[in-house]
């Protein structure tokens, strides 16, 4: 089968979108060997534009990253960041908003946690949640996450327009391989502070979450921020899909390197 290309996984065409229609599985005609390899190469291409990027100080990349529990998003943070400088890569985890968070609208948070020019923001988890886990949970009424949709698209919107290409990943694990992950998570003495007696239950309202998710991702990819569902039951599939989602947001943007100050240009240092 030929490699497909990454687009293949881009949302656009909400309308009746179903997660169903994506394969949790699939390996995107990819051989593992070939993918760990290329995630290298990838790795140093990205070096090679955050670098631009910072030196350029005029755009930067939101990276939003959601999926069901353990589909991997840490695993992901871990395996393509790794190479990038950290002076311009900040990650954001978002847990239940508490203090001054939960005192404020649901975007205050997330906007002050939104990269400066030149740096690359990634959120595990994110603002999503807000039409996610307080819907499923029924945290607030569905009048007020119902409006949220729109103000997501508004506030995406500004931030496209004010210079943050924002992209967001849906790491798409199939049920039983989240079963798997987490009775890994209960066998490995390494893995039991990862599981929490929360994720069972969450487990419960799996058909609850999809659907939160098929009417999220439906409602708010769009051409200044689109979602695409990465198949995420072979982490070495997601990581590396991932890592190619983020390298061409950083194409498009094509950062560059600032000519030197003109009066220092000739300038010999003794
Ligand atoms: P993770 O599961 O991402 O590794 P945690 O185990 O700390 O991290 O879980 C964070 C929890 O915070 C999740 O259950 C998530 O649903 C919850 N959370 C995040 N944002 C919100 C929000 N806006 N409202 C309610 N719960 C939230």
């Amino acid at each position: 089968m030929a490699p497909k290309r990454i687009d293949a996984l881009r949302v656009s065409r909400p309308n009746g979108f179903k997660l169903d229609d994506y394969d949790t599985a699939d390996t995107l005609g990819w051989h593992k060997d070939g993918a760990l390899a290329e995630l290298e190469h990838v790795k140093l291409k990205l070096d090679a534009l955050q670098q631009r990027l910072a030196a350029e100080r005029r755009s930067s990349v939101l990276l939003v990253l959601q999926a069901m529990d353990a589909a991997g998003k840490d695993g992901t943070i871990r395996s393509i960041l790794s190479g990038l400088n950290p002076a311009g890569v900040m990650v954001t985890s978002f847990k239940v908003p508490a203090g001054i968070e939960a005192d404020h609208d649901y975007l205050w948070r997330t906007h002050q946690a939104c990269p400066v020019a030149g740096d690359i923001g990634v959120f595990n988890r994110s603002h999503y949640e807000d039409v996610l886990v307080v819907r499923v949970k029924g945290l607030v009424p569905r009048s007020t996450w119902s409006k949220r949709f729109r103000h997501i698209n508004e506030f995406e919107r500004l931030l496209h327009d004010e210079g943050t290409r924002v992209v967001k990943c849906f790491l798409n694990v199939s049920k039983s391989e989240q079963a798997r992950r987490l009775q890994d998570r209960l066998d490995d003495p390494t893995k039991g502070w990862k599981f929490r007696e929360g994720d069972l239950a969450d487990r419960k309202l799996w058909p609850k979450f999809r659907r939160a998710y098929e009417d999220a991702i439906g409602q708010t990819s769009t051409a200044h921020a689109p979602w695409y569902v990465v198949p995420a039951d072979h982490n070495w599939v997601r990581n590396l899909a991932v890592a190619k989602i983020l390298l061409s947001t950083l194409q498009d943007i094509g950062p560059q390197f600032p000519p030197a100050d003109p009066h220092v240009i000739n300038t010999k240092i003794v």
